[in-house]
């Protein structure tokens, strides 16, 4: 029995996890859940990260966080909780993987099937910055090579027991030498301890455009924190839908399980939201705590509903679906498939 910390977030969060969890039982995970509240009522009742300390504790202890999608206010207000998470647990490395699942969901590129690692940690997302003059603004671009290193090595070391033949790597170097140069630089670096796996390097803008146009090209890529953010929804996005991809953000300690997309509060409360996302996350979080047979398992009923053409309204298609379903009532043809 391991454990396991879980929110579940905001605008669509409690239904997407509530159904995952019910997913979870039902092909006996064994979990013994413990969940924290988090977000703007924790906010306002006086914790400034929107976080409380005893759920910190929760998390540090239990080292297994699966979290449903949080509101981040724009602009003012509390700092993004999802970056101060990543930051706090030292969570350097977001896994994403992008599968199309062609013929049975809607896709532009059937032959999709490739892996983003976006470091977690550096980058703009370092959160430094400040005001020069009335009129000037700055954001301090933080690449080290310790962060580096720890990412591209974790790439190169997924592609070898995923068994994946070739590792692109993404930076602009040839306009930021020296951050995005230091990048490049290690890639090519740690390349050579893995003459068994093909390695390349694109310029980012060509690269992106790549991506969206010939997917089936790539396999594994590594880049800095805001590109991978970026080329991740898009990679999703053109796979059938965002609400498809779940993603892990891995430490040395802890380890954070999420759906790639955000709160969705256009149709938050409605029973019609896709719970595959999370689904994923959760898989993979049972991949992560050695419970590989449960998540097998998951992974097929689920892959086996969509299959059957049972789909809910993000991807739902004339001709191609069967069925159309809401969360509860996916769920429930994910469990009766087991
Ligand atoms: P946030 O500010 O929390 O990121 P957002 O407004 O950016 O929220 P997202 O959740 O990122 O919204 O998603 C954008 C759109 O994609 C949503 O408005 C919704 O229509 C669709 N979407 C996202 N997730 C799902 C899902 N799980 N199922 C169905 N549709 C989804
Ligand atoms: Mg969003």
């Amino acid at each position: 029995m391991k454990k396991i910390t879980i929110a579940k977030g905001n605008g669509i969060g409690p239904e997407i996890m509530d159904a995952t969890i019910e997913i979870l039982l039902s092909a006996g995970a064994k979990i013994e859940i413990e969940e924290i509240e988090v977000g703007e009522k924790v906010y306002l009742a006086g914790n400034p990260a929107g976080i409380a300390p005893e759920s910190w504790k929760s998390i540090i202890t239990n080292k297994i966080f699966l979290k449903a999608p949080i509101t981040t206010p724009q602009g003012g207000g509390y700092k993004s909780l999802n970056v101060s998470t990543r930051k706090f647990l030292g969570l350097y490395a977001n896994v994403r993987p992008c599968k199309s699942l062609d013929p049975f969901v809607d896709t532009k590129h059937p032959v999709m099937d490739l892996v983003i690692i976006r470091e977690n940690e550096e980058d703009l997302y370092a959160g430094i910055e400040h005001q020069q003059t009335d009129e000037v603004v700055q954001c301090l671009k933080l690449i080290s090579r310790p962060g580096c290193e720890k990412i591209v090595r974790y790439a190169f070391e997924y592609a070898k027991q995923q068994n994946r033949k070739k590792v692109s790597c993404f930076t602009k170097d040839n306009i930021m030498k020296q951050t995005d140069g230091l990048f490049h630089k290690v890639f090519d670096e740690i390349a050579k301890e893995y003459p068994e796996i093909q390695n390349e390097h694109w310029i980012v803008d060509i690269g992106a455009a790549k991506v969206a146009e010939s997917p089936e090209i790539f396999d594994v890529i590594v880049m800095p924190n805001l590109y991978g953010d970026i080329i991740s929804d898009i990679a999703a996005e053109i796979t059938g839908s965002v609400g498809l991809a779940g993603s892990s953000n891995i430490g040395e300690e802890c380890a954070m399980f999420e759906a790639i997309h955000g709160t969705a509060p256009d149709i938050a409360g409605k029973d019609i939201a896709n719970p595959s996302g999370l689904l994923q996350g959760a898989i993979m979080m049972l991949n992560h705590i050695g419970q590989s047979s449960v998540a097998e398992k998951i992974q097929n009923a689920w892959l086996y509903t969509l299959e059957q053409g049972i789909h809910t309204a993000d991807i739902y298609k004339e001709g191609t679906s069967k069925l159309k379903v809401g969360t509860r009532e996916f769920a429930k043809s994910v469990i009766e498939n087991l």
